[in-house]
């Protein structure tokens, strides 16, 4: 079989996307995979099999596209743990650890104040509900400065809320 299937006409361009696939040592997994490939995402491809994916992604890789093998038993919970625990990265742009908002779940309040913890305000990246569209840098510096406003009182009228 070739390394990869043309890319089917509904398909997106998947380029600088990149896609897990299970079960990828046959069948539909296997040539779902090979379509990924060939929309242009980068395919990890797990299954117990390593031999077989390890064929799969030399094939991929000879048609150009790129891939790499995963040996994961998707049965085993304890397996799929290590393999999140081993692989899985927060990468440029990690938020939300301690989320503001005003619901009961939120970690600070929209005054950053702790919830529940006399005069600890938090500044940083982490109360931010959710990550931004864009990078990360600008608006933790505004959370900073924002905090100052409301720990000094300059912003008395938000604070004051
Ligand atoms: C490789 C990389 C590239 C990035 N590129 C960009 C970019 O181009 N543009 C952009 O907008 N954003 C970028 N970011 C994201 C940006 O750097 C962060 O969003 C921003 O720095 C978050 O600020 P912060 O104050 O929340 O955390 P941080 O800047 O991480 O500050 C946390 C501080 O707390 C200190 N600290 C941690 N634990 C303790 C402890 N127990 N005791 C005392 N001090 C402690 C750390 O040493 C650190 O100084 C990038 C991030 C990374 C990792």
């Amino acid at each position: 079989m070739d390394g990869m299937i043309e890319r089917p006409a509904a398909f997106a361009d998947l380029t600088g996307r990149v896609a897990f696939v299970t079960g990828a040592s046959s069948g539909l997994g296997e040539r779902f995979a090979r379509v990924l490939a060939s929309c242009g995402a980068k395919v990890a491809v797990a299954a117990r099999r390593k031999d077989r994916l390890d064929a799969l992604v030399a094939q991929i890789t000879a048609a150009g596209g790129t891939a790499f093998a995963i040996a994961l038993d998707m049965g085993d919970d304890a397996a799929l743990d290590q393999m999140i625990r081993n692989r899985s990265d927060t990468v440029y742009h990690p938020v939300g650890t301690a989320r503001m908002g005003s619901d009961a779940d939120a970690v600070c309040d929209p005054q950053l104040r702790v919830r529940g913890v006399q005069g600890l305000y938090i500044a940083d990246a982490s109360v931010m509900p959710r990550l931004v569209s864009g990078n990360t840098n600008a608006p933790a510096m505004m959370i900073g400065e924002r905090c100052a406003r409301f720990i000094t009182g300059r912003d008395r009228k938000t604070a004051a809320a």
